[in-house]
């Protein structure tokens, strides 16, 4: 069995430090797993550059990472579903499984959510970990690692959809062409929208949602607020249904909530400043409802299967690959935001494999 687990541990803004620690051993509902795939998140890049992210802080030494895939090596007495050897994708959030939230199915707004990597808790950017078996889903063969690390932000684009309830048929707005927006149209095209237009500052990451099947694209540069909406109505040939905001940023809400069609819906997923000036009047008029969006619930098994059914490609999303050793240069290219998904290998060599 390893002794050795090295963890990518954060100290403070920018003091990002390698160290061993110990290999931990699985409680008797919990598998312990050798880590293959962690990607980059914006809220890890957060964390390393600021210490925070939002009102979350580090104010203690935090593992990081938690878009995670790993392999079964041990697993507690009380597990049944997995075995020594399956590969898993990693559900990061363990919720309480008491309170009412939890009973509903709505375990995402369980406040005791112990979430990898959110302050005070530790994530799986190490090479062995422990985790609840419960949200660990065991891939097909043909599933990847990088695919089950991938499950994380594919899982967000599917709740945004199922929030947005969007169906066979449906128009689709999705402002900010990032991984979450790009895997929100992704998502909401496997979910039956017929057409999804996508709008960004950046024109490289709007070719990217073009080539993942995007319907139109739309660069926001020199566009004052009324030309973008109508642009977007243009485009579509008609107003959206429903509106998915994944930058964050206070003119994309705007935009959002005057594109979409009276009686549709917009959700809001990016993060931007708390207090946004909305046209909030211009959505009661016209019922436009607005709905928050805050991770997943329920989702990983629909995101494991339009991954294992070819429906959604997310391997694609991939720009820049690093090991563990490496995670101080990942954390750098994200913040650079010269790539879109970043992705750490955990596995390290062996000496045998590295010397041939
Ligand atoms: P990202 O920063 O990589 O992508 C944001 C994209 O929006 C970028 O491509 C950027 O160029 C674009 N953008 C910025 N301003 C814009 C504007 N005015 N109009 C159109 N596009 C604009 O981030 P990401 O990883 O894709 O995440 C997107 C947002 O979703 C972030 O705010 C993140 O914090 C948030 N998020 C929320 C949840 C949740 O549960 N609600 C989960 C994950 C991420
Ligand atoms: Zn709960």
């Amino acid at each position: 069995m390893a002794t050795a687990n090295l963890t990518a541990v954060l100290y403070k803004a920018n003091d990002l430090r390698l160290e061993n620690r110990p290999v931990p051993d699985p409680k008797e509902h919990e598998v312990l797993l050798e880590m293959g795939c962690v990607g980059i998140c914006g809220s890890d890049v957060h964390y390393f550059i600021n210490g925070a992210n939002g009102e979350k802080v580090v104010k203690a030494p935090i593992v990081m990472g938690h878009e995670a895939s790993g392999t079964v090596a041990k697993v507690g007495k009380n597990v049944k579903h997995l075995k020594v050897g399956d590969r898993v994708a990693i559900e990061p959030g363990i919720p309480c499984k008491i309170c009412d939230y939890c009973k509903q199915g709505r375990y995402n707004l369980c406040a005791e959510i112990n979430f990898c990597s959110s302050p005070p808790c530790n994530g799986n950017l190490c090479q062995y970990y422990t985790h609840s078996a419960d949200f660990c889903y065991r891939l097909p063969d043909h599933v990847s690692m990088e695919e089950g690390a991938l499950l994380e932000p594919l899982s967000v684009g599917v709740h945004a959809c199922r929030r947005a309830d969007v169906k066979l048929g449906s128009t689709v707005l999705v402002t900010g062409a990032g991984p979450i927006g790009l895997v929100s149209m992704l998502s909401a095209k496997a979910m039956g929208a017929t057409k999804v237009i996508i709008t960004d500052l950046v024109q490289k990451r709007l070719d990217l949602a073009k080539s993942l099947g995007a319907d139109h694209t739309l660069l926001l540069i020199n566009l004052d607020e009324k030309a973008i909406v109508g642009q977007i109505h243009q485009l579509l040939g008609k107003e959206p249904d429903k509106s998915i905001e994944c930058s964050g940023a206070e003119s994309s809400i705007r935009i959002a909530i005057q594109s979409t069609k009276s009686g549709g819906v917009v959700v809001m997923v990016g993060v931007g400043k708390p207090n946004v000036t909305v046209p909030l009047m211009n959505a009661l008029v016209r019922e436009v409802d607005i709905r928050g969006v805050h991770r997943y619930a329920n989702c990983y098994p629909l995101a494991l299967e339009l991954t294992a059914s070819g429906k959604v490609d997310v391997k694609k999303l991939i720009t820049h690959n690093f090991s563990l050793e490496e995670t101080h240069a990942a954390l750098e290219t994200a913040k650079s935001g010269s790539g879109v998904k970043i992705m750490i290998h955990c596995k390290r060599k062996k000496i045998s494999e590295s010397a041939s």
